[in-house]
């Protein structure tokens, strides 16, 4: 579909539930199961979950219900070139929605600088540790953590499984930027390029960071990214665990 301007309509791509489909393997699809799976679940007001955001009217009015499509940011009325579909409580476990948290919060589509409002503070004062790859901005629809219990569960290959759980174990190291107390350990796409690298995931230095520095990473590889359709992310639950994109 192309929208006026003739650049690939990317709220089309978003609202298109089969277009959302995943692609490591058969990990996490994500279809009009998950979607009816969503509206049970959605339990917490969009102004409870999401205070700092404002929601345009035209994405919450009945039309945007029957077609089952997550209110959004008002600022995606006039740019969709980055947008992201935020269920920070929920994680895919191969296609089946999967609540990480109690009274998750609702599926919402908001803008890079909504984005960073909503989840700055929170991804900075997750205490447990991080393992996490940068994405690759080309091809990357979806960047989630996967806390390591649920590593088999989602679909992890087992040796990539192995190897991120490793690296998660390593302690004693300290923060590049601070000297605090390290996290969070960043690949860059230079030293870790795809999850099947398993070798380089077990053997390069990555990063060492706190978790507020881990955090500034992460939104700066985002910032770094001029156009963006997440179709999906998460926020980092349990105690320890990896953000991975697909
Ligand atoms: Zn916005
Ligand atoms: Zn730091």
């Amino acid at each position: 579909m192309i929208a006026e301007g003739g650049k690939p309509d990317k709220r089309a791509r978003s609202d298109f539930g089969a277009a959302r489909g995943i692609a490591i393997g058969n990990l996490l699809p994500y279809g009009s199961e998950a979607r009816s799976a969503r509206k049970k679940l959605a339990r917490i007001s969009y102004e409870a979950a999401y205070p700092g955001i404002r929601l345009s009217p035209s994405s919450r009015n009945w039309w945007a219900r029957l077609k089952g499509t997550a209110p959004e940011c008002i600022h995606l009325r006039e740019d969709v070139s980055w947008m992201a579909a935020l269920l920070p409580d929920t994680l895919y476990l191969r296609g089946k929605r999967a609540q990480r948290r109690d009274s998750p919060r609702p599926e919402v589509s908001v803008c890079h600088a909504c984005l960073v409002q909503t989840i700055a503070e929170e991804l900075a004062a997750f205490p447990g540790r991080v393992v996490a790859f940068e994405p690759d901005a080309e091809i990357f629809t979806q960047y989630f953590f996967v806390a390591t219990e649920d590593f088999d569960a989602v679909g992890l290959a087992p040796e990539t499984a192995a190897a991120i759980g490793k690296r998660l174990k390593q302690s004693g190291e300290t923060c590049s930027e601070c000297s605090n107390q390290a996290k969070w350990l960043w690949f860059s796409r230079a030293e870790v390029e795809s999850l099947d690298e398993v070798e380089k995931i077990g053997g390069s230095s990555g990063e060492w960071l706190c978790p507020k520095h881990g955090a500034k990473k992460l939104l700066a590889s985002f910032e770094a990214i001029p156009e963006a359709n997440i179709f999906y992310m998460n926020l980092p639950y349990g105690d320890a665990g990896a953000y991975v994109w697909i």
